[in-house]
């Protein structure tokens, strides 16, 4: 769902989170992914966002939140420029959160989010999802592992840079075609490569997407001790008014 969310969680006490309408994803290959329900025109982008992000100043004026996490159903490197000028009196000094595709992810264009954001930290949040590429292509994103390796040496250079940068991956779980011990491997991994995972469970909003899975006890403990987070759909995952799980058959 659109608009502005406060949060009390591990990430942050309080957290705002954005959830700004973005311009149709240029990746937009993905068989599970239900943002383009939310994605409009330039025009519509502009102005939608233009009330978000006051309504985010203004309660941001109000709880002083510790971080800001901004999405927007892509890469945040793909919101008009003008609105993401908006943002600095909200993100200055804080940790804030933005996703990105790995190929959007340079030292150029991380450059420039840390001099217009002006962050405290800033961490980016890619989506590969699942450690094994075979099984990752599968789901329709076809990002190879060396980008995870590519990740992982390019936040250290940034931080010899004197920016104080993270790259966290979303691990999905409680999808068809993603086993439990893949999930587990998973954040194996990218906690061995990254900066960490926030596991994210999957949500089927539209028939033809794959099925969700029943998550056993065993995995959700799991979870919960070796990732930053586990987002199991709050309400800002309503998305054009389909609650999530509501994707029908
Ligand atoms: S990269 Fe993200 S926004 Fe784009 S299609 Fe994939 S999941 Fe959706």
């Amino acid at each position: 769902m659109l608009g502005v969310f406060v949060k009390h969680d591990r990430l942050g006490s309080p957290r705002l989170v954005l959830v700004l309408k973005g311009l149709p994803c240029s990746y937009g290959r993905c068989r599970f992914c239900p943002f383009g329900l939310e994605q409009g025109s330039v025009r519509d982008v502009i102005e939608t966002n233009r009330g978000i992000v006051e309504e985010a100043l203004r309660e941001a004026e109000r709880l002083a939140p510790e971080r800001v996490s901004i999405f927007n159903g892509g890469s945040f490197q793909e919101l008009p420029l003008l609105v993401a000028s908006w943002l600095a009196p909200l993100t200055r000094g804080r940790v804030v959160d933005v996703e990105s595709i790995p190929g959007m992810v340079t030292a150029e264009t991380v450059e420039s989010m840390y001099r217009l954001l002006q962050p405290r930290r800033l961490v980016i949040r890619v989506g590969f999802e699942v450690y094994d590429e075979e099984v990752r292509r599968r789901l329709g994103k076809d990002f190879p592992n060396t980008e995870v390796y590519r990740l992982s040496s390019l936040r250290k250079e940034l931080r010899g840079r004197g920016m104080d940068v993270e790259i966290l991956s979303y691990v999905l779980f409680g999808i068809e075609g993603i086993s439990e011990e893949k999930v587990m491997e998973s954040v194996e991994k990218f906690n061995e490569l990254l900066d960490g995972v926030i596991a994210v469970r999957y949500h089927r909003y539209l028939p033809g997407h794959p099925g969700e899975t029943r998550v056993s006890s065993v995995l959700a403990e799991y979870l919960e001790r070796h990732t930053l987070y586990v987002d199991w759909g709050d309400e800002e995952w309503e998305i054009a008014g389909i609650k999530p799980g509501g994707g029908g058959t």
